[in-house]
C-alpha cells in the first residue's frame, strides 16, 4: 500500500451520553479528519425526510437500531466523500458485531483501525448527561443544561441556533438505548481488545481532562 493511501481510522465506543461524539468534535480539530456519527447522519435524513429518514425513525423513536445494511451503506457513502481522504472518527458505529466486522472489511484495505478508545461511564452518570443533553437545532453543537451549558439559555454559543432535546433523550427510551448497548455494543469491547486495539478512558472526568486522556492514548500509539 502507497503511504498516500493509508488513512487513520478511530472508533470511540462508550454508553449512549459516554462523551462520544462531545469528544468526536474535539479530535476532528487535533487531527484533522472528520467526524462520522451515524446518529448524526440519521437525524439529518430525518430532518430532511428522506427516504432513509423516514425509515430510521421507528427504530430511532424507539431506541433500537437501525437494520445493519441500511447503516453500514450509508457509512460506506459517507467514506467515499472527500474529507475522508486522511481517515474518519467513527462516533456511534459499529454498534454490533456484523457493523464492526463490515468496518474491518472495509478499512483493512487502507490501513485498518489504529485506535478505539472506550469511554467509560457510570449508568447512572450516562442517565443524568442524556437527560440534560442539548443539541442546537442548526449546527449539531451539543451542550448540557448543568455540566456545559451554553452562555446563553437554549441559545447555540456556535451559531446563535435554537437548542432542543432529542426525543430519543426522553428516560423511557433512554432506559432501552442502554439495554440495546449492552446487549449489542458492548460484546465490541473484548472485540477489540482482543485485537489490540483498546484504550479506555475515564469518561466520568470533566470534558477537558478526558480530552487530554485520549491525546495521551493516541500519543502513546504515535497518532499525534
Ligand atoms: P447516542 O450516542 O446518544 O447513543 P446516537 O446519536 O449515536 O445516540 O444514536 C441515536 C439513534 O440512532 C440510536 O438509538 C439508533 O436508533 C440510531 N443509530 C445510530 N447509530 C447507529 C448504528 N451504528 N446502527 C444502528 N442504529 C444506529
Ligand atoms: P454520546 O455521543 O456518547 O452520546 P455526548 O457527547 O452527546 O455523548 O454527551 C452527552 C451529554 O453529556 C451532553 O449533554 C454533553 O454536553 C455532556 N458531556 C459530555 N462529556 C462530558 C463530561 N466529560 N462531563 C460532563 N458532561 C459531559
Amino acid at each position: 500500500m502507497a503511504a498516500q493511501d493509508r488513512r487513520v481510522f478511530l472508533v470511540l465506543l462508550g454508553v449512549p451520553g459516554a462523551g462520544k461524539g462531545t469528544q468526536a468534535k474535539l479530535l476532528e480539530e487535533l487531527l484533522q479528519i472528520p467526524q462520522i456519527s451515524t446518529g448524526d447522519l440519521f437525524r439529518y435524513n430525518l430532518k430532511n425526510e428522506t427516504e432513509l429518514g423516514l425509515l430510521a425513525k421507528s427504530y430511532m423513536d424507539r431506541g433500537d437500531l437501525v437494520p445493519d445494511e441500511v447503516t453500514i451503506r450509508m457509512v460506506e457513502e459517507r467514506l467515499t466523500r472527500e474529507d475522508c481522504a486522511r481517515g474518519a472518527i467513527f462516533d456511534g458505529f459499529p454498534r454490533n458485531l456484523v457493523q464492526a466486522t463490515a468496518l474491518d472489511a472495509i478499512t483493512e484495505p487502507l490501513g485498518g483501525i489504529a485506535l478505539v478508545p472506550l469511554i467509560g461511564l457510570e449508568d447512572d452518570d450516562a442517565m443524568r448527561r442524556i437527560t440534560g443533553r442539548r443539541v442546537c437545532r442548526s449546527c449539531g453543537a451539543v451542550y448540557h443544561i448543568d455540566f456545559n451549558p451554553p452562555k446563553q439559555e437554549g441559545v447555540c454559543d456556535v451559531d446563535g441556533g435554537e437548542l432542543y432535546q432529542r426525543d430519543d433523550d426522553k428516560p423511557d427510551t433512554v432506559r432501552n438505548r442502554l439495554y440495546v448497548y449492552y446487549k449489542q455494543t458492548a460484546p465490541l469491547v473484548g472485540y477489540y481488545y482482543a485485537k489490540g486495539l483498546l484504550a479506555e478512558v475515564d469518561g466520568g472526568l470533566p470534558i477537558d481532562e478526558v480530552q487530554a486522556n485520549l491525546k495521551a492514548a493516541l500519543q502513546a500509539k504515535g497518532l499525534i
